[in-house]
């Protein structure tokens, strides 16, 4: 490949759209599908650069350092904060592409297309259908059917998959040489083929080992036959929610403990492929572990959350 994507697997990928680049065959339109946290706004942020920087995204240029900090005129960045995407953003993007600038394309990005409301996807697919000249349009949704069929067909869409344990491997030895052997390979098996989770990973060696010892804490109870002991771990942990008297670090306690559950269940359920009695198990497990955290996010009693969430998981 010619330029430093700096990512993670994706080659396949990679190459195909090097090669757009080249034989001047780019679409006006990209959609990046596949799975959180594996790259896919990475890519579509280099893409950008390459485009409108002048010596294939150097990095070091005015124009790449602003395509960076998300403040570049002729590359707009609509960033997935988790929030929806509204018509009148939709309308706004469109005034800004019609703008006339100093570069001769401009760039749009938009991070999960899943995020249209209806009306805002609906503003997109006419401007999808009548093209502005000289814009190029890349988005990153996670599912295919997240988002109206019609907007899909005029997409150029790329498929992305989550990289392997072994590539992840090789990557993180590669990109991080200080880091030991044991801190890559915890970080492989806790990133769950999220390349980015990773990389986050090796790069913040606390958190590792706090992910570490919750996921271990997490398989323990979660072989115990009995109760007791799960009862004890969900009352220390609405208690530590309920006395950490840091605002911002309250909440992080159980929702942390929600997350590295629903790590945990999904790595289960990857080593029972062929045993269907025991997927169908996990995978009820996996729908309770989403309702108790949908619960918790709507300010519903933390304890009795996890009280009823530990039956569930009995069965
Ligand atoms: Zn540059």
């Amino acid at each position: 490949m010619i330029y430093s994507w700096s990512t993670i697997g994706h080659n396949k990928q990679l190459n195909q759209l090097e090669h757009d680049i080249h034989g001047e065959r780019l679409s006006h339109a990209y959609l990046f599908v596949g799975p959180a946290g594996i790259g896919k706004m990475h890519i579509a942020k280099t893409l950008a650069g390459i485009i409108q920087c002048p010596n294939n995204y150097c990095r070091t240029c005015p124009i790449c350092k602003q395509i960076e900090k998300n403040i570049h005129q002729d590359t707009i960045q609509l960033v997935d904060k988790g929030e929806s995407i509204k018509i009148e953003e939709v309308k706004g993007l469109v005034e800004r592409v019609n703008l006339s600038t100093q570069s001769n394309r401009k760039v749009v990005i938009i991070d999960g297309l899943e995020r249209l409301t209806p009306e805002a996807a609906n503003a997109l697919l006419k401007t999808l259908e009548e093209p502005p000249s000289h814009t190029i349009i890349i988005a990153t949704i996670h599912d295919l059917h997240a988002t109206l069929a019609t907007i899909v067909s005029r997409m150029r869409a790329v498929y992305f998959k989550k990289p392997t344990h072994a590539e992840i491997r090789a990557a993180l030895a590669q990109l991080y040489p200080q880091a030991n052997t044991e801190t890559i390979e915890s970080a492989v098996a806790l990133s769950f083929g999220a390349s980015g989770r990773a990389r986050a990973l090796v790069e913040d060696p606390e958190r590792l080992s706090e992910l570490r010892k919750e996921f271990d804490h997490i398989a323990y109870l979660y072989e115990q036959e009995g109760l007791a002991e799960r009862i004890v771990h969900m009352g220390e942990l609405t208690k530590a929610e309920a006395e950490e008297k840091d605002e911002k670090k309250a909440p992080v306690i159980v929702s942390k403990f929600l997350d590295t559950l629903q790590l945990f269940l999904h790595q289960k359920l990857h080593q029972f492929i062929g045993d269907e009695a025991q997927q169908l198990r996990i995978i009820s497990h996996i729908e309770k572990a989403h309702d108790a955290r949908q619960l918790y996010e709507k300010n519903i009693n933390t304890r009795l959350i996890l009280e009823h969430l530990n039956v569930n998981l009995l069965k």
